[in-house]
């Protein structure tokens, strides 16, 4: 994401609180792009598996997507939305994200909105070889997501597609009290 990406996330903040947590992210990840040597930064064009985008932000799915990872994992999707999953709200779209490292106590609820700043690697990340856990049926997102195009998500936006509706009836025993 580009410089601008991260400061337009920043002015979708909510409150005093929101647009501190955001430019400490945005510190962080900044800190950590150089950390991670991302493709950007070493001057590439091909992808150098240093995980600095599945630390970013976890790459989201669209609802058939998720239908094909479930059943790869051998699960249900509301199984896998319950098991790997958090809920984030922007404007009116619910769309379910792979939750990461700090957020496995709130898998299968919505996220209040303090806890969109958690930090972390995807829960589907290998720290150890770098390799994403369900590589063969990743999501699109991910398949185009090059730190070295600023474009790279310019025409494709899956969020877009998730409803609150659409969540409960794939999952109907989602928690959404955690709305704020
Ligand atoms: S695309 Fe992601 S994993 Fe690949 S080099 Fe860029 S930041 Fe690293
Ligand atoms: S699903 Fe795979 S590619 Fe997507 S953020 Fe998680 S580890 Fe990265």
């Amino acid at each position: 994401m580009s410089k601008d990406g991260h400061l337009a996330e920043a002015s979708k903040a909510r409150d005093t609180w929101g647009l501190i947590l955001s430019f400490e992210n945005y510190e962080f990840l900044g800190s950590e792009r150089k950390e991670h040597g991302t493709a950007d930064l070493v001057g590439k064009k091909e992808c150098q598996r240093c995980g600095w985008c599945c630390l970013r932000r976890s790459c989201i799915a669209t609802p058939q997507e998720v239908a094909v990872i479930a059943s790869y994992l051998d699960l249900s999707v509301s199984e896998l939305i319950k098991a790997k999953m958090v809920i984030n709200k922007d404007g009116d779209s619910y769309h379910p994200i792979w939750a990461n490292e700090s957020q496995l106590d709130i898998v299968g609820s919505l996220m209040s909105y303090r806890r969109t700043w958690d930090r972390g690697y995807c829960i589907f990340f290998d720290r150890k070889t770098h390799d994403c856990l369900i590589h063969d049926v990743r999501p699109k997102a991910a398949k185009i997501s090059e730190c070295w195009n600023f474009d790279d998500e310019a025409d494709f936006n899956p969020e877009k597609v998730w409803t609150k509706t659409l969540l409960l009836k794939l999952c109907p025993e989602l928690n959404f009290s955690e709305e704020d």
